[in-house]
């Protein structure tokens, strides 16, 4: 059995930080040798992790990869091999695809593309309708990360708008529901207004999505959720929270698997904020919609004090020729998935997170909240789902590294100090910055403990 030594990294895993050795065989973490302890055998490789840091690889618990039926805008295959570049040796895709993914034939459809085309580890939802939900007790939750539920809609019509139904989603199932929250009453309203606003057939300006799709949008409909999920006592976790406003309905009770009630962060709004549509544009227009400087503050403060369980992307591409126009015109959703992992961790570098949070909130806690088997930490026996990182390094984000097929990121420009330089899935070398993905590998798909 092949035996690679990764020597001498800095190993950065659950909240501490080592130097130290690392065995990998047979596509798992066969020996850590820290703290002073020796090989127990030779290896037949050596790879020098001088000045590195050796993290878990990503797991991004929510990716768009628009497969099948938007495959102009992106696939399995090319997405996947941007996370792989990323250090995101673990992937869950959303639904919302064409055909979406709410029949179990879909699902099964979704799960071979998958199997066929990942180059990095995956699993990904089952949507929920407005009558799908008599399906649920049919879906194997050892393969399926989760349901997704759209209480507000977005590309794709996917949307669960009745009552009855959400009351019947929320009492039908124990599997983990992850809830798009943003209340569309409040959101066509405000598109009324401004719409009466503007000149008939002219565009809303663009600075307008979040007056839009606002605070009071995502606060509504976050709050029903957390209000039917506790009535039922359902598993929520609710995707890509934007307001410090809905904040308070989260608790910083951390994930021990008790946890009923989580909630999720995503890179962009961390980075972003208002000012930036004035030169970002379309390009930074998602839903629900990047807002104020303080609500960015207060979600970075709220992952570091845990009423935010995790990090992930919404890595959710279009082509620029679908980001022109304003507020109501231009696609909502960005790539991300790449340069997650960098600018996490450039937010480390600011003092704003440590290292050790940034491994905490996108390695450890998806693996932990949906209960994947086997990955996600750094521990002898789990599989070898490895990324070493470069700090120190000073690059800038221009076009030619960008490996989305979209072909554009709202970072193009922005310098990083850290580099991903190998990331390794099941033990495999699958992205190595000197020569590139390994286009040759496909991932495994995640197990979870029911
Ligand atoms: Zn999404």
């Amino acid at each position: 059995m092949k035996r690679t030594l990764i020597h001498n990294a800095t190993i950065i895993n659950e909240g501490q930080r080592k130097q130290g050795s690392l065995v990998i065989a047979d596509g798992r973490i066969a020996e850590i040798l820290t703290d002073g302890r020796p090989l127990s055998a030779p290896c037949d490789e050596t790879i020098d992790a001088t000045g590195c840091c050796l993290l878990p690889g990503v797991i991004d618990d929510h990716v768009h990869f628009r497969d099948p039926g938007l495959t102009h805008k992106a696939d399995i295959f090319s997405e996947s091999r941007a996370a792989a570049a990323g250090g995101v040796t673990s992937i869950m895709d959303m639904p919302n695809t064409n055909p979406p993914t709410v029949t179990l034939e879909a699902l099964e459809q979704k799960q071979a593309l998958l199997a066929e085309k990942c180059v990095v580890n995956h699993s990904c939802y089952f949507g929920a309708t407005n009558d799908n939900y008599t399906l649920f007790p049919r879906l194997d939750r050892t393969r399926v990360c989760g349901i997704k539920l759209f209480m507000g809609s977005s590309t794709g019509n996917m949307l669960v708008d009745r009552m009855d139904s959400l009351r019947r989603i929320f009492g039908g199932t124990d599997m983990l529901i992850a809830a798009h929250c943003e209340d569309q009453d409040i959101i066509r309203r405000n598109t009324e207004k401004y719409k009466a606003a503007y000149i008939e057939g002219a565009d809303i300006p663009l600075n307008k999505h979040p007056y839009i799709r606002t605070v009071q949008a995502c606060y509504a409909s976050s709050r029903l959720a957390v209000q039917l999920a506790t009535e039922a006592g359902a598993r929520l976790h609710v995707m890509h929270v934007s307001t410090a406003k809905e904040l308070p309905l989260f608790s910083n009770a951390p994930l021990d698997g008790t946890k009923q009630i989580t909630a999720e962060a995503c890179v962009a709004h961390l980075l972003f904020e208002m000012k930036d549509y004035k030169m970002l544009a379309a390009c930074i227009k998602c839903n629900p919609a990047v807002k104020r400087q303080a609500d960015r503050d207060a979600l970075r403060r709220a992952v570091v004090e845990g009423q935010i369980d995790l990090i992930a992307t919404d890595h959710a591409p279009h082509l620029l020729t679908e980001k022109t126009g304003g507020a109501l015109r231009a696609a909502s959703g960005m790539p991300m998935v790449q340069f997650s992992l960098v600018s996490m961790l450039q937010l480390a570098d600011e003092g704003i997170f440590t290292p050790e949070l940034v491994v905490e909130k996108m390695c450890h806690a998806p693996a932990r909240l949906f209960r994947i088997e086997g990955r996600g930490f750094i521990r002898e026996g789990y599989r070898a789902d490895l990324v070493l990182v470069r700090p120190h390094t000073h690059w800038q984000l221009t076009r030619d590294k960008i490996l989305s097929k979209c072909g554009w990121s709202p970072l193009e420009g922005r310098t990083f100090e850290w580099q991903v330089e190998k990331t390794f899935a099941n033990g495999h070398l699958v992205y190595d910055h000197t020569t590139g993905v390994d286009d040759t590998y496909r991932g495994e798909e995640l197990r979870f403990h029911a």
